[in-house]
C-alpha cells in the first residue's frame, strides 16, 4: 500500500538532486540579490556528498536515507547548511527502525524538524525564510495524517503548501538572515530556501502512485 519505503525516499532525493541542480542558477540569482550569492554552491556542495554517501550505503529504510542527508548537510557551510542538517535529521529520527513510513510519522518527523529550524534560526512565519515553506508543509501533512490520507497524497498537499508559501515570500521583507541587511532592495525577491524547501516536496510526487 501506499508507505513510503527505502526505494521511495532514494527515488524522492535523486528527484530532488537532479530538480535542484536544473534550478541551482535560479536559487543563486536569488540569493545574489538578497544575500552573498553562494546558496546554490552551498546546497550543491551537500547535494554531492548525499549522492556519494548514498552510493556506498545501503541504507534500511527512509530514516536512514534522510539520515545521509543530514550529514551531508550538517558538514557543509552557510546558514542553510546546519539548518536543512537538523531538519532532517529530526525527520530521520522520527522515521529510524521502521523499513517503511506512513503519512503520521512523516507529519510528526516534519513538525519536529520545523521545530528545531525555528529553535535555531529564531525566525517565524513571514520573516523571509525557509519557514515560510516549512511551517505550510508541516500543517498540510498533520492535517493529511489526520483525514487517514496516504503518502503520496499526503506529499502533494505538503507541496502545494510548501510551493505557496515559497511564493508569500514575494513582497516580503526579510527579518532574519543575510537577506535582513538588504531590507527593502530585496523585497521583490522570493527566499530561496523556501524555494528549496518548495522542490523537495515536490520531487516526491514522481514515481509514486496516485
Ligand atoms: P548565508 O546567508 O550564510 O550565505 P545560505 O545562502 O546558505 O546562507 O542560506 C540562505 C537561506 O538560509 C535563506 O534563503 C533562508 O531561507 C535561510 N535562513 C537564513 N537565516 C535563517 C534563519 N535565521 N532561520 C531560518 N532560515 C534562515
Ligand atoms: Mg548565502
Ligand atoms: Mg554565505
Amino acid at each position: 500500500d501506499d508507505l513510503l519505503d527505502t526505494t521511495a525516499a532514494r527515488r524522492w532525493i535523486d528527484t530532488f538532486v537532479e530538480r535542484f541542480r536544473s534550478a541551482r542558477e535560479e536559487l543563486t540569482d536569488l540569493d545574489r540579490r538578497s544575500g552573498d550569492g553562494d546558496f546554490g554552491t552551498n546546497v550543491d556542495t551537500a547535494l554531492d556528498r548525499v549522492a556519494a554517501a548514498l552510493e556506498k550505503a545501503r541504507p534500511a529504510g527512509p530514516g536512514e536515507v534522510f539520515g545521509a542527508v543530514s550529514r551531508a548537510f550538517l558538514h557543509t557551510g552557510g546558514t542553510s547548511g546546519p539548518l536543512f542538517g537538523m531538519w532532517f535529521r529530526e525527520l530521520s529520527h522520527a522515521l529510524a527502525g521502521g523499513p517503511s513510513a506512513g503519512t503520521g510519522a512523516l507529519a510528526a518527523g516534519v513538525a519536529e524538524g520545523t521545530a528545531a529550524v525555528r529553535r535555531l534560526g529564531g525566525a517565524a512565519v513571514g520573516d523571509k525564510t525557509m519557514v515560510d515553506a516549512l511551517v505550510p508543509a508541516a500543517e498540510a501533512l498533520r492535517a493529511a495524517a489526520g483525514e487517514g490520507l496516504g503518502v503520496a497524497a499526503g506529499l502533494r498537499r505538503a507541496a502545494r503548501a510548501a510551493r505557496a508559501g515559497a511564493e508569500s515570500t514575494r513582497g516580503l521583507r526579510a527579518r532574519r538572515g543575510r537577506a535582513s541587511y538588504v531590507g527593502e532592495a530585496a523585497q521583490d525577491v522570493l527566499d530561496p530556501g523556501a524555494v528549496l524547501v518548495a522542490l523537495f516536496f515536490e520531487a516526491a510526487g514522481t514515481g509514486h502512485g496516485p
